[in-house]
């Protein structure tokens, strides 16, 4: 099928769909922004019920991956890409083989990396068909690989800063983390190591007992975590976990963590506001790991991934001060600057703060 014209809430994208036949894959690749350079964001695999969801995941995340490169300075635009996981056993190879063939269709203007479902092997076999893949393993200093640690780091870092503004620290905190995988683990133990104390959920009970194996903590349903009395309540499951069912029933002051699209709806911010609950805009607080994607890309080390993940705490007490004298919600403080970057961007300047 040929790249495809469309658009998403009142703005262009690019969509291309994709099929395998041998894994009985198939996937899309949504481009959303080239403004600021080639639109990059990672491929999910996920068992989607059917291309309805599948079409309104790519193209909501596409979106959130200009606006969140866009935020951290990043010289990249914003696209994703989404595979519908087949039922069963499947030939993962010949799956994101596809994918390096559908990359190659776009010449360059989108790079992919990994995603929920996703792993550093995954992005291998991509590369092997398309040079258009990123989040490779490396070695010797360059930046690259996993970039789960660096979302972790630049969660972390926010949560110090809401905490802050709320007079209080990580230490003797409690922390209600949702989502116990590479990012929410690895928020755990940082938490852990400066003293806060946890209480976590996972609808997966092997990510719960890996994680009690070496960090102490309570349980909680996953039903029940978001209403977990807590200092801070840190999402870094799937999206659209804060709604209209959630937020009446969250018990902490504070929200922040990795997930990807937490609001089901842009009303949620306002929701979470009224209630007088602290938001960090997700795609603020959890831009780590595609800052050490872009760092892969543009040749860096991670020495320097670290100096701009350290930025991501700074950015963020800005973008609250933004929301305070005009106030609106952080998120809208958040939105309302990624699109003037996009907007100076597209005029020809650089626009990056
Ligand atoms: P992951 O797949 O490794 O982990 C997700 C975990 O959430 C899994 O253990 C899963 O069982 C659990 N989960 C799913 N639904 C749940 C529910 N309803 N309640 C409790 N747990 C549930 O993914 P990850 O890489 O850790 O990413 C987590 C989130 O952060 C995703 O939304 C992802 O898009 C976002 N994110 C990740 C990165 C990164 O660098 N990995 C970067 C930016 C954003």
């Amino acid at each position: 099928m040929p790249i495809q014209s469309v658009t998403f809430d009142g703005r262009p994208q690019r969509l291309l769909a994709f099929q395998d036949p041998v894994s009985r894959a198939s996937g899309l690749i949504a481009i959303d922004s080239t403004a600021l350079g080639p639109a990059t964001g990672g491929c999910r695999l996920w068992p989607y019920d059917d291309n309805v969801a599948m079409l309104r995941d790519v193209q909501r995340l596409a979106r959130g991956m200009s606006y969140k490169n866009a935020i951290a300075g990043l010289p990249l635009g914003g696209g994703k890409s989404v595979i519908r996981r087949p039922a069963g056993d499947f030939d993962r190879v010949a799956l994101f083989r596809a994918l390096g063939r559908a990359l190659n269709e776009f010449g360059g203007d989108y790079l992919v990396a990994e995603d929920v479902g996703t792993t550093t092997g995954d992005m291998q076999v991509a590369r092997s068909v398309s040079p258009y893949v990123f989040g490779l393993p490396v070695s010797g200093g360059s930046a690259g690989g996993d970039p789960s640690p660096w979302t972790a780091l630049g969660v972390f870092l926010s949560l110090e800063i809401l905490l802050a503004r709320r007079g209080r620290s990580v230490a003797g905190s409690r922390i209600a983390v949702q989502g116990l995988g590479s990012v929410g683990a690895d928020l755990c133990r940082r938490l852990h190591a400066a003293g806060a104390s946890l209480v976590v959920a996972d609808v997966n009970e092997r990510a719960v007992a890996e994680l009690r194996a070496t960090v102490p903590a309570k349980i909680a349903a996953p039903g029940t975590i978001h209403g977990i009395e807590a200092d801070v309540f840190a999402p870094c499951a799937l999206g659209a976990g804060l709604n209209g069912t959630t937020i009446p029933e969250i018990r902490a002051g504070i929200v922040v963590g990795a997930a990807n699209n937490q609001l089901a709806t842009p009303a949620d911010a306002d929701l979470l506001h009224r209630r007088g609950i602290l938001y960090g805009p997700d795609y603020v607080v959890n831009a780590g790991g595609i800052i050490n994607v872009a760092a892969e890309y543009l040749g860096l080390t991670t020495g320097e991934v670290a100096d701009q993940v350290a930025r991501i705490g700074p950015r963020l007490s800005a973008l609250l001060d933004r929301a305070e004298a005009e106030r609106i919600t952080p998120s809208a403080a958040a939105d309302a600057t990624a699109r003037d970057i996009l907007a100076s961007a597209s005029k020809g300047r650089s626009g990056l703060p």
